[in-house]
């Protein structure tokens, strides 16, 4: 672990599509929650070195913000999971190491030297192609390599690593890693996760000297299982829970707001939205939200198939109820007491309470599909240490 910078970078602004009191939905992001969900990852692992996974835009929360809030508090090695994303963070992190998971797209191997990028290499053809451009230029930034040991997704097969493994350690092919990734590691008990691991153990014994890495966040909660080298948790920095069917080790990183647009009063017989798949059997009195599928907030929400997601109006929860639309949402606010919900307050979509992982259950998703879809029109404010800190990137930054 590098020694904490002395100085902290600055949290980079982002362009924003409004000033807060112009967006319909507010996403507030939480870097202090990342970085102490980081540090509890750091010392579970430890003495693993801790990297961070912040592809899809550090799912959702933002590459930049994330990724330098992270470097502040002295990660250094990071994984994205396109050069595009990593030249991205690149800007911001000159020194940090940054592995790229894809891999060498054909042709791409200079622009990874160019960026001082590591690929993932995950077949033999990429090997080939990058050995080639290591060869011609004596690039030494290093590369990782990735074995598959049961995904069947990307990875050189365990056999094919093991006939290269001698030449990989005598030659010199600036392999700084490698790698595999589990199937099942929030199952424990799956027979696959078991399998992997054996075969990952006995791989690596080939390898001695470069280091390994196989944990992503369920891997770094797996009983019985050192974390070996270097763990690859994303999901859990975020909030989203390592350890489904027990307790969140993880502190809640995500607010989404969504201003109330108007209340409206029912009587018995209206129907509302699209499909007038609601229809009121009494007097119902209800809240138009003005976040919608548009946004990323899933339109199974509204539990045709099972229950209704529920979004707190103050203090209360309550269930949506009739068709999300792109632009906006309607909740049932019945329960409360009139006139305690009025035009231009907030409803919380996501937080105090309502996690990720909860609003995925009723959606019929994981809480990585809910991050990553977070929508591009909210505006946000990444929160560092204390409310006073907070970076509100508005208008003071620019439409760059
Ligand atoms: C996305 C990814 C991770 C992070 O996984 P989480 O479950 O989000 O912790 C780690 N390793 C690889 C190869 C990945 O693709």
């Amino acid at each position: 672990m590098a020694p904490r910078s002395p100085k902290p970078l600055p949290i980079p602004p982002a362009e924003q599509p409004g000033t807060p009191d112009e967006s319909g939905g507010l996403l507030t992001i939480d870097l202090a929650a990342i970085t102490a969900n980081w540090n509890t990852l750091r010392h579970r692992a430890a003495p693993a070195e801790c990297a961070a996974v912040v592809k899809a835009d550090a799912y959702g929360c933002g590459l930049v913000q994330v990724g330098t809030a992270l470097a502040n508090a002295g990660a250094t090695t990071f994984f994205v999971a396109n050069l595009g994303e990593g030249r991205q963070l690149r800007a911001f992190l000159p020194r940090a190491t940054i592995y790229v998971l894809n891999g060498v797209y054909p042709g791409t191997a200079p622009a990874f030297a160019a960026a001082n990028l590591r690929p993932v290499i995950n077949t033999l053809t990429e090997l080939a192609e990058w050995d080639a451009h290591v060869a011609a230029t004596d690039w030494r930034g290093g590369a990782a390599l990735h074995v598959d040991t049961g995904m069947n997704r990307l990875g050189l097969s365990p056999d094919e690593a093991a006939a290269i493994a001698s030449r990989i350690r005598s030659e010199d092919h600036g392999i700084s890693l490698l790698m595999s990734h589990l199937a099942c590691a929030e199952m424990p008990d799956h027979s696959l996760t078991r399998r992997q691991v054996k075969l990952f153990r006995d791989l690596r014994l080939l390898y001695r000297g470069i280091p390994a890495s196989l944990a992503n966040s369920s891997g770094i909660f797996l009983p019985d299982t050192s974390p070996l080298d270097i763990v690859r948790p994303g999901a859990a920095l975020y909030g989203s829970n390592p350890t489904p069917g027990q307790p969140n080790p993880m502190q809640p990183v995500v607010t989404l707001q969504g201003r109330i647009l108007q209340i409206r009063q029912l009587t018995r017989g209206d129907s509302v939205g699209y499909g007038a798949t609601f229809t009121a059997r009494g007097p119902v009195r209800i809240a138009v939200v003005a976040v919608g599928y548009g946004d990323g907030y899933a339109r199974s929400a509204c539990g045709e198939a099972g229950r209704p997601a529920e979004v707190i109006v103050e203090g209360h929860r309550c269930p949506l109820l009739g068709r999300i639309s792109m632009d906006m949402l309607t909740v049932d606010i019945s329960a409360l007491p009139e006139g305690v919900a009025r035009r231009g307050g907030m409803a919380t979509l996501i937080g105090d309470g309502i996690d990720v992982d909860e609003l995925a259950a009723r959606t019929g998703t994981i809480g990585y599909e809910i991050l990553t879809r977070l929508g591009r029109r909210h505006h946000r404010i990444w929160r560092e240490a204390a409310p006073e800190t907070e970076t509100r990137t508005a208008a003071a930054t620019t439409a760059a």
